[in-house]
């Protein structure tokens, strides 16, 4: 179906849509490694033309596909068939903050960080803290359930996500969920949005918990010589009762690649973990940090510090701050790529997957770094490999095959926060094959036409890599 621009813009403005090489170019990816072009851009200003656009869409089912900043990592916006771009930015109000009800409500496009900074003269903070928080917008939040390095003690956006409003594939607008933390009445259908990946309607207001600002925290780091050693002291802190606000592992190869870039000089050692107390009572924070400190000293730990001190708890946190934009320096032509970039298993298996990891990506001639927020059972890997090479590009299909598989093994998720898209399709099927027909019939009821980002999460693709372009260049 051809999209008729001219009704496009009729609906958003003429400033408001796109469809030049330029922009379609611009919007084929994210923070993927896949790219596909769009027909159009579409950027709606409020209620009634994100309305106007789906009942446009849904009766000529053009696929539609929501996207804030577009800094997912599996190709949740990437239109594997085409059509319109719902960049959902403009939208970006905060409506109200009632502290005295622990609450905001926030339109979808709000960036995480702008909201936080409102929400701070209240005393207040919205707890997920993505490390993308920067750039990324609350309905790609609520799209992908994010979470970040604070999940371990506030959980993700889910258990943020109290209330919404929506407009459905065919246009209608529901309200969902309630303004309270507690709501028994019946599907918990605000819940259900979250982690939906922008494939069973579009988020044009959100309810928010929020959380006040603690005014105590503590930082503090230790290194192991051995994975084991690390992941019993994740696994013991946690048992003992402590909630940490932060809880961190990064294994030898972010090490080496934080030292290659930023000359932090991080020990040679198999494993740094990082955490974090944080309260309202300073004591309470003291007491907590010198049990895990304890927890450190019992499991081999070495080179324990702990601060109250800001600049000393900056750079304690610099080398795990620094990670990720670090990894592209762990060896001259390698290149991050964001496949099976995330994953959580339980606690007591941390160790153990970390190890397998990195014998899977020597067995496929790829490097693999594994960090993560391992207090919530959360590990992120990259895949660092030569992305010119396409033997190089079959060796991680094989690789983030083999992770997948050993994560389902131990009992694991395929994705703890960054969710699904494509690139982790396979295994997310393999893994909730049970359950994959609940959710398309649940689909199929909210979105007959299958308009709302198809192809993602039950009904990707098998095969990640020949479904799209790459976003980079691949020699033969
Ligand atoms: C450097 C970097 C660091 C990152 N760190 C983290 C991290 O610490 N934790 C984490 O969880 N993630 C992280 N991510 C992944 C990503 O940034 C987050 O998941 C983020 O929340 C996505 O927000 P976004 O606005 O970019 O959403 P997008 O990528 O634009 O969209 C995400 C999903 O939400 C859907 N969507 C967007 N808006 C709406 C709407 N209004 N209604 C319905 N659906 C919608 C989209 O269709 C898509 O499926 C990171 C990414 C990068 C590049």
């Amino acid at each position: 179906m051809k999209i008729d621009v001219k009704k496009l813009k009729e609906i958003v403005g003429e400033d408001n849509v796109r469809d030049n090489i330029a922009d379609l170019y611009v919007y084929s990816s994210d923070a993927s490694v896949h790219s596909s072009k769009p027909d159009a851009i579409v950027r709606p200003g409020n209620v009634k033309e994100v309305q106007e656009l789906l009942r446009y869409a849904n009766k000529n089912k053009i696929p539609v596909i929501p996207r804030g900043a577009g800094s997912g990592m599996s190709g949740q916006t990437v239109p594997l068939s085409g059509g319109i771009i719902l960049d959902m930015k403009r939208m970006d109000k905060i409506i109200e903050i009632r502290p005295e009800d622990v609450i905001c409500k926030v339109e979808p496009g709000v960036i995480n960080d702008e909201l936080n900074m409102q929400l701070k003269p209240y005393g207040f903070f919205f707890p997920p803290t993505p490390a993308s928080g920067k750039i990324c917008t609350i309905g790609g939040m609520i799209g992908n359930n994010a979470s970040g390095i604070r999940s371990v003690k506030y959980g993700a956006t889910r258990d943020a996500v109290i209330g919404m409003k929506v407009v459905l594939a065919n246009g209608d607008f529901v309200t969902l969920g309630s303004n309270t933390k507690v709501d028994s009445s019946g599907y918990q259908l605000a819940k259900l949005m979250v982690g939906s990946e922008g494939t069973l309607g579009i988020v044009v207001e959100a309810t928010l918990l929020i959380s006040p600002l603690p005014k105590f925290r503590a930082m503090g780091v230790a290194n192991f010589a051995t994975l084991e050693d690390a992941g019993k002291m994740i696994s013991n802190v946690i048992a003992a009762g402590i909630t940490p606000s932060m809880l961190e592992l990064m294994d030898k190869v972010a090490i080496t690649a934080v030292n290659n870039a930023q000359n932090l000089g991080l020990p040679d050692v198999d494993a740094i973990a990082v955490f974090e107390c944080n309260g309202m009572v300073k004591e309470a924070v003291e007491y907590d940090m010198k049990r895990i400190k304890e927890i450190c000293k019992r499991n081999n730990g070495t080179g324990i510090r702990v601060s109250d001190d800001p600049d000393e708890m900056t750079r304690i946190y610099e080398g795990r701050k620094k990670l990720f934009p670090s990894l592209s320096k762990y060896s001259e032509g390698l290149f991050t790529t964001a496949l099976a970039d995330d994953m959580a298993v339980p606690m007591s298996k941390i160790a153990d997957t970390v190890h397998e990891i990195h014998e899977i990506a020597k067995r496929n001639n790829v490097v693999m770094s594994a960090y993560g927020h391992c207090g919530a059972g959360l590990i992120h890997t990259k895949i660092l490999m030569d992305t010119n090479k396409k033997s190089q590009w079959q060796g991680a299909k094989r690789a983030v095959k083999e992770v997948y598989e050993y994560v389902q093994k131990v009992g694991g998720t395929t994705s703890g926060e960054h969710g699904i898209g494509f690139s982790k399709g396979p295994s997310f099927k393999q893994e909730k094959k049970d359950s994959l027909e609940m959710m398309r019939a649940i689909k199929k009821a909210l979105d007959p036409n299958n308009i709302l980002n198809p192809h993602k999460l039950m009904d990707s693709p098998d095969d990640w890599l020949t479904a799209t372009h790459l976003r980079y260049q691949v020699k033969p």
